[in-house]
């Protein structure tokens, strides 16, 4: 969908968006209330127990080690943690939950009240019509190309993961036209934190960075591997339009199934002007889930609210409830590591990063670990160039190969190399690109490749003004005329000399004795 179309809809329409994240903590050892392994993949079927079996008589054990996880998660985003909360059972009949219960939170859960606060600039500044209006939703900040906005965060919960439905015989394993469904218990009672945002999200693209920056801290707090892909990490965007100026929300639908960034940009922005396509069109929007179909770019009805479920919570019997003292949320805020906003400034206040690369760098977990770690080497001094090198040469090696910086075999100890051989004067910044180019090839050391190439930079003087003599010596005429005012000719005499040098002279000296020499 064009997306001057969503402009054209946005300027008549506002769009309330609220997401539901659920992230699996992957990183966690084992499942939530029994010990078997937490793994993706692996034979079906062969990570599991009578616990997460759902035997009669087994009995669940909570992982303290997943709920410090989920408090940490609330910390992270400014909640409050509950003193004192349970678990509730969901009930519901589908085959991917073999106790045909859901041990899940209900109202009580271990966080409420949080927030995230994003810098939104490029195409979403134009996708918010309201920033510079007086009580906009969240409006933080603005200027005429970016601005800040706060989302709330209404909970989080913690619950466990359901089994994994694969349905054989229909199209992309979805139900319809199956001739048979399968189960693989294997994920079923991995610990799940769920995230609700209030319905405070307003574009498309706001949608999409609060999700990259939910990930991006996720990542920092390491309680997951956010895979979207595998689906550790899975969000469904609620959404209604409603006129301009009007303050009632319109009736959402549910989208499920955005397994990208991109998808998920791409299914609220189709939806929002569904909507308002149907009503325009004298219809009106109706509860139910939609399903994103990446291929066709497009919403389907999924199943509609008459279907919904009543689970009827009740309190978890097999468990005690929760009491969490001051002094234990305490010792678990004390492990919150650095967020990305602290990240970001201190690259700017420590490393002198200008805010646009600090922001590129601490908003790529990946990217921030590599520079991290030529930091720890020895870089901290050149972390400038460091940078440089990254959002440079290096970014442009993995968009080109298509992968990601911790697969590259430019590893963070050849870019220290690197920018030490620059800064001392041992290679050029022509050459750095050379050798850059062969260790992206060879994965070689960039002084190993120095040394092979005989590569280095004369920076003997003596060397360099018996060349700049001797060039002076073949053109007298170029030297008067240089000396009677002609000053351009600077550029012919370096090159005469750097050629003479096959390139490898110390531009530097090279004008410096050139300068002298000429008078
Ligand atoms: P439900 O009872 O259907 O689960 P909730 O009130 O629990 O709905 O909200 C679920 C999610 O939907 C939340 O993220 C919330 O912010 C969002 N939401 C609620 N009402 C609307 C609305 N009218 N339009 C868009 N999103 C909404
Ligand atoms: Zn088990
Ligand atoms: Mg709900």
């Amino acid at each position: 969908m064009a997306k001057d179309r969503l402009h054209e809809v946005l300027k008549d329409w506002e769009a309330v968006i609220g997401l539901e994240v659920h992230t699996e903590l992957t990183t966690l050892n084992t499942k939530m209330f029994c010990g078997c392994p937490v793994e993706f993949g692996g034979e079906t079927n062969t990570r599991v127990c009578p616990v997460c079996l759902g035997m009669p008589g087994a009995l669940p054990v909570p992982n303290e080690a997943a709920v410090e996880a989920t408090v940490l998660a609330g910390l992270a985003i400014e909640s409050t943690i509950a003193e004192w909360s349970q678990f509730h059972r969901k009930n519901y009949f589908y085959p991917d939950m073999p106790k045909d219960y859901q041990i899940s939170q209900y109202d009580l859960p271990f966080c409420a009240d949080g927030h995230l606060d994003l810098e939104i600039d490029g195409d979403g500044v134009a996708q918010r019509l309201d920033v510079a209006q007086e009580g906009a939703q969240g409006i933080l900040a603005h200027t005429d190309d970016s601005y800040d906005v706060r989302i709330g965060i209404t909970r989080i919960h913690l619950e466990e993961d359901t089994g994994k439905m694969i349905h054989v015989g229909g199209s992309e394993g979805r139900i319809a036209g199956a001739t048979h469904s399968l189960v693989d218990f294997n994920r079923a009672g991995t610990s799940l934190i769920e995230l609700v945002t209030e319905p405070e999200i307003r574009t498309p693209e706001e949608a999409r960075r609060f999700a990259q920056k939910l990930r991006l801290i996720w990542l920092s707090l390491g309680i997951s591997d956010c895979s979207m892909e595998e689906g550790s990490l899975r969000v469904d965007g609620n959404v209604s339009i409603r006129r301009r100026g009007e303050t009632e929300f319109g009736v959402k639908a549910e989208v499920k199934n955005m397994n990208s960034f991109k998808a998920l940009h791409d299914a609220m922005a189709y939806e929002i002007v569904r909507q308002a396509e149907e009503i325009e069109g004298g219809g009106t929007i109706v509860q139910e889930t939609r399903h994103w179909d990446v291929a066709a770019k497009r919403t389907s009805s999924l199943r509609g609210k008459e279907e919904a479920h009543d689970y009827r919570y009740f309190p978890e019997p097999d468990m005690v409830p929760f009491e969490f003292t001051p002094e234990w949320i305490e010792s678990v805020r004390a492990k919150l590591p650095e967020l990305p906003d602290a990240r970001k400034q201190r690259y700017m206040t420590d490393y002198d990063l200008p805010a646009h690369d600090a922001g590129v760098i601490s908003s790529d977990f990946a990217m921030a670990e590599y520079f991290e770690a030529c930091v720890t080497l020895g870089g901290a001094q050149r972390a400038r160039q460091i940078s440089n090198w990254m959002l440079g040469e290096l970014s442009a090696l993995l968009n080109a190969e298509g992968i990601d910086v911790s697969q590259t075999r430019v590893v963070p100890s050849m870019i220290v190399e690197l920018v030490e051989l620059l800064d001392d004067g041992t290679i050029s910044s022509k050459q750095a690109k050379v050798v850059f180019a062969e260790m992206a090839e060879t994965g070689d050391a960039p002084g190993a490749i120095v040394e092979l190439k005989g590569m280095k930079q004369v920076s003997d003087s003596g060397a360099i003004e018996a060349v700049v003599d001797a060039v002076m010596a073949a053109n007298p005429d170029k030297v008067e005329e240089y000396r009677g005012g002609k000053k351009g000719l600077m550029g012919f005499f370096v090159g005469q000399v750097m050629k003479e040098m096959r390139g490898q002279g110390n531009p530097k000296m090279i004008n410096e004795v050139l300068k002298s020499k000429l008078g």
